[in-house]
């Protein structure tokens, strides 16, 4: 085999910390924290709920630091009615107080986005420093959306009053009948959401769909309820008004009951394909006799990067390692597999596995402000990452790299944690769908690396497998990537880059990876129908 690949079993790993302590009193403020927002919410909005009771585990420790009420089948029906009483009002406020309410959420994820940021950390384990760098991600997203959404008239959709035309909105006009578009919001709207960047994700259709005169029904994953009920209270304290915005608290049956809702007039869903199916079945279960709402499906992936000969190894190297081990590999972006050309195969897996070394250096607990892993969302997600390793070890691959496995003993093991892997070798050379490691979204720490002989067959790799979101070509020819990148089945390509979302661009993916899109004008339009006009003079 022309490629080298090292086996390196380096015991690198941080050892135990004196931070024990630090950690527990971190734990400790933030859990007070989360209790406090849980509390004041629940007063409201769970006090007469008989639904079930939510544990709310840190990852980090085992401990369980909160308990919420679920909502249940009769608070859902109460609040959606609620809500589409307080649309009505809310789509005839003037869009620039909209706006401006919008405005001073942002604000306020930027004032308290330390306190976000602990309880985020507290919940599901991401790093102290990504969990704050999320939310002030959060706040600009509702900025540029906010931006978007005005310069693009897409906010003012109700300011017409009755005999103007909104603005933009005649396409054609001849000597007796003129042509015209006209928006208007899509009524309420559930968004079911994933764990994984509560805050980020809540912001982006928080502020899509209030700009554009809607109501929401958020349903925040049931691994973050406190950060879910921290975005209602911003919003309530930024003054969108009472049921414009509200929490449904709860899991699965939750969720289903919001897809039940007659009337909905838009779903946006978060999380993995497998839900989204049921959640597209639930959307169009009634159309017949009720309508169907507008669907956005965001789903995972498995997302692909490739290493052509001309690229800069040392950023590449850097780079993807940044984009499979941020948020311990659980993003949907986030790269999980790479093709290099054979060429630079040895000295790029040698560059890939140096960047690993300092990614693993950066175990631990989450809280300490120099940790950039921390522990998956829970046990059963890094038992689920390492039986995708095993099966590939065992169905031939090779062991590229992987740090050490906390013990316990070491303050950080709790189960949760699942070391930074890399796994290569011929086994896994043009046979995508033959481990789960590269067939499925693996969702943690763990990376595949495969040998191609050239661009063909990194285009033929890429696109072997069922999901669709993103894809990354690292070249010093922009030309050739940007060429490459038209051929790959994706929504979204990276030219010597990954795991970027910016708010400007339409965000969706293709396949299994969902349908519909958020972000961008075009995600903000998915809030949005439009009416056509024809009118004879
Ligand atoms: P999940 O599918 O388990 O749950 C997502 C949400 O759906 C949760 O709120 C859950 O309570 C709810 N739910 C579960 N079953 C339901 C049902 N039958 N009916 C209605 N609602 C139901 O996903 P997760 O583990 O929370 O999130 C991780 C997944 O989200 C990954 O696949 C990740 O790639 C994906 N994701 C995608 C994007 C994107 O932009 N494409 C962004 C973030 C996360």
């Amino acid at each position: 085999m022309i490629l080298r690949l090292r086996r390196f079993f380096v015991a690198f790993g941080r050892t135990a910390r004196a931070v024990y302590t630090d950690a527990m009193t971190n734990a400790m403020a933030a859990t007070a924290r989360i209790a406090r927002v849980l509390t004041g919410c629940g007063r409201r909005t769970f006090a007469s709920v008989r639904g079930d009771v939510i544990h709310v585990t840190n990852p980090a420790t085992g401990a369980v630091v909160a308990r919420v009420s679920a909502d249940d089948d009769m608070s859902v029906a109460r609040k959606f009615v609620e809500a589409s009483r307080a649309q009505r009002k809310w789509a005839s406020t003037p869009a620039s107080d909209r706006a401006a309410c919008l405005r001073r959420y942002a604000q306020s994820l930027k004032d308290n986005a330390n306190d976000l940021a602990s309880e985020i950390t507290t919940e599901m384990g991401k790093p102290r420093t990504q969990a704050k760098a999320e939310v002030l991600a959060a706040a600009r997203r509702v900025e540029a959306i906010v931006d978007i959404a005005v310069s693009e008239n897409l906010a003012f959709a109700r300011d017409a009053s009755p005999g103007e035309t909104q603005a933009d909105s005649v396409r054609h006009a001849s000597r007796r009948l003129e042509e015209r578009v006209e928006l208007e919001p899509v009524g309420v709207v559930a968004h079911i959401s994933a764990w994984n960047y509560p805050h980020l994700l809540a912001a982006g259709v928080a502020a899509s769909a209030l700009v554009t005169g809607n109501a929401v029904l958020h349903k925040p994953s049931e691994k973050t309820p406190a950060a879910g009920a921290r975005v209602e209270s911003m919003l309530s304290e930024a003054g969108v008004p009472k049921g414009v915005f509200q929490t449904c608290q709860g899991g699965p049956s939750v969720g289903a009951s919001l897809i039940e809702l007659r009337g909905l007039g838009a779903i946006a869903f978060t999380g993995s394909a497998e839900t989204g199916a049921n959640i597209a079945r639930g959307a169009v279960r009634d159309v017949a006799r009720a309508g169907a709402p507008k669907t956005v499906l965001e789903l995972g992936g498995n997302d692909a990067a490739y290493v052509r000969r001309d690229a800069s190894l040392d950023s590449a190297a850097a780079s993807i390692a940044s984009g499979a081990f941020e948020n311990a590999g659980q993003g949907c972006c986030a790269i999980e597999r790479v093709y290099v050309h054979r060429d630079v195969a040895a000295p790029f897996v040698e560059k890939l596995v140096d960047a690993a070394r300092i990614w693993h250096s950066k175990t631990g607990d989450p809280t300490d402000a120099g940790v950039a892993l921390g522990p998956l969302v829970d046990v059963a997600a890094a038992r689920r990452v390492a039986a995708q390793v095993t099966e590939a070890i065992d169905l031939g691959a090779e062991m590229v790299y992987q740090g050490t496995m906390m013990s316990p003993g070491n303050h950080a093991y709790q189960g949760a944690y699942y070391p930074v892997t890399i796994v290569g070798g011929a086994a896994l050379r043009g046979a995508p769908r033959a481990f789960a490691l590269t067939r499925e979204e693996t969702f943690g720490p763990a990376l595949a690396v495969v040998v191609v002989d050239d661009d063909e067959e990194a285009v033929e790799s890429m696109n072997d497998t069922k999901y669709g979101l993103t894809a990354s070509v690292f070249s010093r020819d922009e030309g050739i990537a940007v060429s490459l990148l038209r051929r790959l089945r994706v929504g979204t390509g990276y030219v010597n880059a990954c795991n970027v979302v910016s708010p400007r661009l339409p965000w969706g993916g293709r396949g299994a990876s969902g349908f519909g899109v958020s972000l961008g004008k075009e995600g903000i339009l998915s809030f949005l129908n439009s009416k056509s006009l024809y009118v004879r003079g």
